[in-house]
């Protein structure tokens, strides 16, 4: 049997970090985890390539190639999996579509034919069995969420890894909390199911094993979601690394709760953890309210923003905009906010409605749903999927100016060396690789002479070099990826 698997292309966004990709000799940010971990399901004798539309294009041969194709996409990849589609229709090849994207969504793909909703693990044996006697159905989904440790390490062997930025592992799906507007809880439960300590072992020393010194992103809903479980595995990661020499650094995804248990946070550091991703959503108490962000809630968020960055940990943000109890005032507030946290990486976007989520529910009995409305990124103004209590477009040019005035030059360098002044450098060096000094290299000169923002990038750079000579390094990747933020709030 052939297997073609597909990722589609992703659109420039905050995420893609396509503005900084160039400038290290990359094509993507990370590989499509989901299609990897397929792979290493099917039958080992099965004939498997993999596509990522990111680094390479995808030929109508390679289709041609295939018994079967499978797509994964993400709402981003909404276009790309139509026009995947209907290559497919035309070349007369059957496409199977898993991924988050058709879970939530599949009634907008009537060009597929055939769907594997929500994790494949439980479906995987009876999808194989009718592959091979041709008699594939038109849905698999299962009722029961699977336990997932016995979930193989995905196919590194598929993949050119030099291509890519980053690399990601999954320790564990699902989250205890309760976020309105939240699609991952209607996916993966509320109960966190993890790995083993030795299963997450074995995956990053076979990342290790294929050359992979760099950053790690653990893609985990909520790292602490199983709280104890995070707690078991730290101390074999430590143990891992030194067993290893392993120089590669983690970033994963947190709930803010992170910041109660310090000793927790320098066991991290200590692991190889250098960045968390933490969704702050708003420094309105009245719409995390709304949200049912309640663990946001009866804290001093910027307080806790700067207790995680003394113990080495970069704090990135997700804000969001568009809540029913916003007000005209929130603009200010969330820039205030941003800048006083010095939450450099600040992912502001607008509230959408995604399928499933308590938010569409209530939307939809309210009668506010935007019928048809496109969803796309949640950078995109199209995310706005219904009618907002504030004006729509009082809502939308205050997202612009609060985008733009973020990630002007002056403003950024300025929460950037807050952040500097919280942090700590602590735990294990990085080696710097050789597309992180070619980028530094590169950065020097395109932020240094050629951009706007020249002086404040100098002044940032002395200032680094004067005060905390160590975090240099940190303040160039930061300065680097600064540009690719301006770039995507500029086209904004
Ligand atoms: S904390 Fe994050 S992952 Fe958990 S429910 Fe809220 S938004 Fe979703």
């Amino acid at each position: 049997m052939k297997v073609l698997m597909v990722y589609p292309e992703s659109p420039g966004s905050f995420w893609s970090l396509k503005h900084v990709l160039r400038l290290v000799s990359k094509r993507s940010a990370y590989p499509p985890l989901g299609l990897l971990t397929v792979a290493a399901m099917l039958p080992r004798e099965w004939e498997i390539r993999l596509v990522d539309m990111n680094v390479e294009c995808l030929t109508d041969g390679q289709i041609e190639w295939a018994d079967f194709v499978m797509v994964s996409g993400m709402i981003v990849h909404r276009a790309g999996i139509h026009d995947l589609a209907e290559r497919c229709r035309q070349l007369s090849r059957q496409l199977i579509a898993g991924g988050p994207l058709v879970t939530t969504g599949h009634a907008d793909f009537p060009d597929i034919q055939h769907f594997v909703l929500g994790e494949a693990e439980n479906l995987i044996e009876e999808l194989v069995r009718d592959m091979e006697s041709g008699q594939v159905k038109h849905t698999y989904s299962s009722p029961v969420r699977p336990d997932v440790t016995g979930v193989p390490p995905p196919r590194w062997d598929l993949l050119d890894l030099r291509h890519y930025l980053t690399m990601p592992v999954q320790f564990s799906r699902g989250c205890p909390f309760d976020c309105e507007f939240c699609d991952i809880v209607v996916m993966y439960g509320h109960l966190p199911r993890v790995k083993t300590p030795e299963q997450l072992i074995a995956e990053l020393e076979s990342l290790r094993q294929a050359g992979w010194r760099d950053m790690v992103f653990i893609v985990d809903d909520n790292f602490i979601g199983n709280k104890r479980a995070a707690k078991e595995l730290l101390p074999q990661i430590i143990a891992w690394r030194e067993r290893t020499g392993s120089t590669m650094g983690f970033v994963t995804e947190a709930s803010v709760n992170l910041a109660d248990d310090i000793g927790f946070c320098h066991q991290m550091v200590q692991a190889g953890f250098k960045r968390i991703f933490v969704g702050f959503e708003t420094p309105s108490v009245e719409s995390l309210i709304e949200c049912r962000k309640l663990q946001n809630t009866r804290r001093d968020l910027v307080e806790s923003t700067k207790r995680l960055q003394s113990t080495g940990l970069e704090v990135m943000g997700g804000f969001i905009l568009g809540f029913d109890s916003d007000d005209v005032g929130i603009f200010r507030r969330q820039f205030d906010f941003i800048q006083h946290s010095g939450v450099v990486t600040a992912m502001v976007g607008l509230l959408g409605a995604l399928p499933g989520t308590k938010l569409h529910s209530r939307l939809a009995r309210e009668g506010r749903l935007i019928e048809n409305g496109a969803l796309g990124d949640n950078m995109d103004l199209s995310a706005l999927n219904f009618e907002p209590k504030m004006n729509r477009e009082i809502l939308v040019n205050g997202y612009r100016s609060l985008v733009k005035s973020l990630y002007a030059p002056k403003t950024y360098y300025q929460r950037a060396r807050t952040f500097l002044r919280n942090s700590r450098p602590l735990g294990p060096r990085m080696k710097m690789s050789r597309s992180s000094l070619e980028g530094m290299m590169k950065s020097l000169w395109l932020l240094g002479v050629w951009h706007r923002g020249r002086l404040a990038f100098w002044r940032f750079c002395a200032t680094t070099l004067l005060r905390r000579p160590r975090q240099f390094q940190v303040a160039m990747r930061l300065a680097l990826i600064g540009h690719h933020f301006r770039r995507v709030a500029d086209s904004l």
